[in-house]
């Protein structure tokens, strides 16, 4: 009997509750379990309790801990992605969800065609303004896409992604997750494209998100319990291109 189990269960069970409240169809939420600080012992745990799907927010750690996880596991960028970590990120992720400028998206596309990969992403989007927060405006999404239909031959786009400001009260993400699902609909008739996923929703939001039409949520927390907090070196920057 592995621990994580019961933690996985009740996650799922609240999923399907807030999906059933908004008169969605359960199936259309996935759980990506966010195995970020986390060692490739506690992957395997979450492979072994039916989890399939998980993200990490750093290329540098994901490229260490993919190689000595379950060959079965799926795994999804969910951080902001620096430029001079693309070629990594297009060979260990199936799903980027952090696309927000135009240079970031080319030096993915070429990146992605000279690996030979087709990685989906999804624009990051800054719905709240906070100044703090990585991600396109939403204005700045329309010029975004209009250069990725144009450009994109390994890439595909297929959805949008946010994250709400930290608040203690959930309800507080409601209006942020709402704005996002709206832009996403104003792109779609725009352009006469389909966003399928909808990136949004943690551990401490993931219901309202469902509620307001989360495909992708997000979880670390409610899975793994908190994470201890590690002091890393300023901006993770260029000292790790030699390792990986
Ligand atoms: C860490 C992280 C999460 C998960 O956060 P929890 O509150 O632990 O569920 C989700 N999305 C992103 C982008 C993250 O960095």
């Amino acid at each position: 009997m592995n621990d994580l189990l019961p933690l996985y269960e009740s996650v799922q069970e609240r999923m399907v509750a807030a999906a059933k409240r908004a008169g969605r169809s359960p199936e259309e939420v996935s759980l990506i379990a966010v195995t970020k600080t986390h060692g490739p012992e506690t992957v395997r745990d979450a492979v072994a309790a039916g989890m399939m799907l998980f993200g990490e927010n750093k290329v540098q750690e994901a490229a260490w801990k993919i190689p000595l996880s379950p060959s079965c596991a799926r795994w999804q960028l969910i951080g902001h992605l620096q430029s001079n970590k693309a070629r990594h990120a297009v060979r260990l992720f199936e799903t980027i969800h952090s696309v927000d400028s135009i240079k970031l998206f080319d030096t993915l596309e070429s990146a992605a065609r000279q690996a030979g990969t087709r990685p989906e992403i999804y624009l990051e989007v800054n719905v709240s303004g906070e100044v703090s927060k990585y991600g396109a405006t939403p204005e700045a999404t329309f010029p975004l896409v209009e250069h990725i239909l144009e450009h994109a031959h390994a890439l595909t786009l297929s959805g949008l992604m946010t994250m709400a400001p930290f608040d203690p009260e959930p309800e507080h993400s409601r209006p942020h997750f709402a704005r996002l699902r709206t832009l996403r609909d104003e792109l779609e008739a725009r352009f006469d494209i389909t966003l399928p996923h909808l990136s949004m929703g943690m551990t401490g939001d993931f219901e309202i998100a469902i509620e307001e039409g989360a495909t992708d949520v997000r979880i670390g927390t409610a899975l793994f319990g908190a994470r201890p907090i590690v002091k890393r070196p300023a901006a993770d920057a260029d000292t790790t291109s030699g390792m990986l």
